[in-house]
């Protein structure tokens, strides 16, 4: 092969801070990066699919589904990783964007709040030790949905 680019990093193995589900959105990118580093979340296991979290809530299929349990799990078994992140966002494609809730954020905002909650119980079914926790993401931020951080929040 040949050497195209250059850059060094750390080959070291390490034990994820958590493994992150989220959109492969472009828009929401650089607000899940600085919201991890926020969270210190500086090793997340990254597992960017359309939709993020609704792949979990409502999954087009169980292949989809199952898919993502797997990445969590070879999360877990590869990286002991210790708590999972559930994402979604605002105006998702894959929901059929903002316009699918007649433009209303908070109609949209309140059913990602209740999609997430539906993947946080699937997580907690399969995998009990595991700690979840939930964010929307808009373009003005992030919103705990569940877990720990929506609770200090109640
Ligand atoms: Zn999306």
């Amino acid at each position: 092969m040949r050497k195209t680019f250059h850059f060094d990093s750390a080959p070291d193995p390490y034990i994820a801070d958590a493994a992150v589900l989220c959109c492969f959105d472009e828009r929401i990118r650089q607000t899940v990066y600085k919201f991890l580093k926020h969270q210190r979340i500086l090793r997340p296991d990254m597992i960017i699919v359309a939709g993020g979290a609704r792949t979990l809530a409502s999954p087009r299929n169980d292949f989809e589904r199952d898919f993502i349990l797997e990445q969590v799990r070879m999360s877990i078994l590869l990286h002991q990783t210790p708590c999972v992140f559930l994402m979604s966002h605002s105006d998702c494609a894959t929901y059929g964007g903002l316009a699918a809730f007649g433009g209303d954020r908070e109609r949209e905002a309140s059913h990602h709040k209740t999609e997430l909650q539906r993947a946080a119980q699937l997580i907690k079914d399969n995998f009990p030790n595991l700690e979840v926790q939930c964010f929307f993401v808009n373009f003005e931020g992030v919103f705990a949905a569940c877990g720990k951080n929506a609770e200090q929040a109640a």
